[in-house]
């Protein structure tokens, strides 16, 4: 029998690369911007038709390419940036796997024109299917515009998952987002079919922050304050949301040397300063710059994840806990500073004479946050400073094992409500504490999700529709939205541009106010940093089960309670809600006997 092994030909492996590379248009910006900025580009301009599926096209003013290098760029493995594996760990590029423009000519029709400074004439290169047709020497200005054209052409499969334009743009937005809040000193123009989305001068980041979500609210940059700790391991900069911007557009980034990642981790040691002072369904926004030798991070660990491996996670979460809180701490006695400059030299002096406002922040004193999750927070504004005057040096949080499955509850047995909040129940398995809002949220989260999937949403007609104004990328996630809007009961018409007519909310919203829901709704879809259509529902379900659901400290009947514990006993609620906040819990006879 003859060998059955061989190698692909270059245009299929790249074509299963791109597979991993370039799952979709926005991915695909994302490699030709950080190849741009890789080129020291000061200026760079992103034009996109059809939601990246028709033209994705990047023009940037920096170095260029030779002829033979444009040539080469096309390549697998061709790099400028790295030489020997060592390299990896001194990375100052965005780039170095040469896989992207190998894995984009695979999959779409491209085009280059390019010209160092050095040379008098550019380059015009195409290629398609990992081929070059053409090149010839073209008249171009210095710098390098890449067209991509008709992405995933010749990969149908690719093509069907696309979702729709807005969808793709929306994705294209969060990524732009993600790339121009990190580089505020590179000018950005995004032109999506023939109209600027967004124009952005070179700027300092906090400009650049209100740049792009100043217009969500006016007051944007009175709301964050700068963040700051200069250590050995890590410097960390950046700016935190005051604790009552939570409700609303909640912006959560962290930047490492230059790029966007996610550290769920990192994101814990934020909240974990915060706790105490946000309700428990409230986000905090932050922007946090991490800055940190290469070798101490591993980013080689796959193409498009942006998680990020620190080799000290401990330290780091504990210097960023602690930045967080000072400048928490900070804002507390100073709460009405004007933060359009970024020095920290600024902060006036407070006379030992001004009064100090309080903070309209809840806070309990006792309350430990490293001691169990679900511990209860007995509002307070008593000695809130001590939040900040203790060391950090906490062990981390414990997470709790014991899971419990819903409890039989005998009809005729007493039940009453403590604090205006919990349930307590006597049941076989011991005396169960059940969070009204939490459980009625669970309970709605189901039946909202049936109603999404069967688009059966009973709704409500308003009798004053309202007009509700969103920033672009709102109106693009509500654009994607519409039809799952619909579905649930949302009756909406399109008022201007950038405006939208609430005429109808779902049935069980009673008199919560609309806007806020709907922009919840989005902001927790925007959220999920995903295109899925399950995770979409489970957010959008989710956030309007909070927003229905029996508010917290809400005195309730016994006919209420009553109806409630039924209505979660034939859900088989699990014991906790997908964000992690405890629905019921059980002290059990074991327990309540070590304390006798
Ligand atoms: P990588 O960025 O990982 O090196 P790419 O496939 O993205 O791999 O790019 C290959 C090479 O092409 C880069 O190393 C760089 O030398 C060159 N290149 C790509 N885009 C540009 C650009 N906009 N300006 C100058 N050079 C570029
Ligand atoms: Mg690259």
């Amino acid at each position: 029998m003859s060998d059955i092994i061989h190698l692909l030909p270059d245009s299929v492996a790249n074509q299963i690369a791109a597979g991993e590379v370039i799952q979709r248009p926005a991915s695909c910006l994302k490699e030709l911007v950080e190849n741009s900025l890789d080129a020291g580009a000061t200026h760079i301009r992103i034009l996109v038709k059809d939601g990246g599926r028709t033209l994705l096209q990047v023009i940037d003013n920096g170095k260029g390419m030779s002829p033979t290098d444009a040539r080469m760029a096309f390549e697998r493995h061709a790099t400028s940036k790295i030489t020997q594996a060592s390299d990896l760990f001194q990375l100052r590029t965005m780039g170095f796997r040469g896989e992207a423009l190998a894995s984009i000519c695979a999959v779409a029709h491209v085009e280059v024109l390019t010209r160092r400074p050095e040379d008098e004439i550019g380059t015009h290169l195409e290629i398609a299917g990992s081929t070059v047709t053409n090149q010839e020497p073209a008249q171009c200005p210095i710098g390098t515009n890449i067209r991509v054209k008709s992405l995933f052409y010749n990969v149908p499969a690719r093509r069907k998952f696309l979702k729709t334009d807005q969808t793709e743009m929306r994705n294209i937005l969060a990524e732009y987002h993600r790339i121009v809040l990190v580089n505020p000193q590179v000018q950005f123009t995004l032109v999506n079919n023939d109209e600027i989305v967004s124009e952005l001068p070179a700027s300092s980041t906090k400009q650049r922050i209100e740049a792009i979500f100043g217009h969500t609210s006016k007051l944007f940059t009175t709301q964050i304050v700068d963040i700051l700790a200069n250590t050995e391991l890590v410097n960390i900069y950046g700016f935190v949301g005051k604790p009552e911007m939570a409700t609303k557009n909640s912006q959560q980034y962290f930047f490492v040397n230059g790029r966007y990642m996610r550290h769920p981790y990192f994101h814990k040691a934020v909240l974990t300063a915060y706790s105490g002072l946000l309700s428990p369904d409230h986000n905090p926004s932050y922007f946090i710059y991490f800055d940190i030798q290469p070798d101490a991070i591993d980013v080689n660990i796959h193409p498009t994840k942006t998680e990020i491996k620190f080799a000290d996670e401990q330290a780091v979460f504990q210097i960023l806990l602690a930045a967080v809180r000072e400048a928490l701490g900070k804002f507390n006695i100073s709460p009405s500073l004007d933060f359009t400059s970024e020095t920290h030299l600024e902060i006036p002096q407070i006379p030992p004479s001004a009064p100090i406002a309080m903070p309209r922040l809840q806070v309990d004193p006792s309350y430990n946050p490293f001691k169990s999750s679900s511990s209860h927070r007995a509002p307070s504004t008593a000695q809130w400073e001590t939040l900040y005057t203790q060391p950090v040096t906490h062990p981390l949080p414990e997470e709790e094992h014991v899971l419990f499955h819903f409890p039989e509850i005998d009809e005729s047995v007493q039940i009453m409500q403590w604090q205006n909040k919990y349930i307590i129940v006597p049941t076989t398995q011991g005396l169960m504490m059940v969070h009204p809002h939490r459980a009625h949220t669970a309970i709605l989260y189901k039946e909202l999700l049936a109603q999404l999937s069967q688009h059966k949403g009973a709704s409500q007609q308003l009798l004053f529709p309202e007009v509700i104004d969103l920033s672009t990328e709102d109106l693009h996630t509500l654009q994607a939205l519409q039809d799952d809007l619909s579905s649930i009961g949302f009756g909406l018409d399109q008022f201007s541009p950038n405006a939208y007519t609430i005429t109808a909310v779902p049935m069980q919203l009673g008199q919560v106010n609309p806007c806020e829901t709907l922009l919840q709704v989005i902001h927790q879809v925007q959220d999920t940093g995903s295109t899925a259509t399950q995770q979409w529902h489970e957010a959008m379900a989710f956030a309007l089960a909070d927003k229905m659901a029996i508010p917290t400290g809400k005195m309730l009947h016994d006919a209420e309670m009553r109806d409630l514990l039924k209505r979660l006993n034939e859900n088989h609620p699990a014991q906790y809600l997908s964000n992690g906040q405890t629905i019921f819990t059980i002290l059990t006879p074991d327990e309540i006997q070590k304390r006798f």
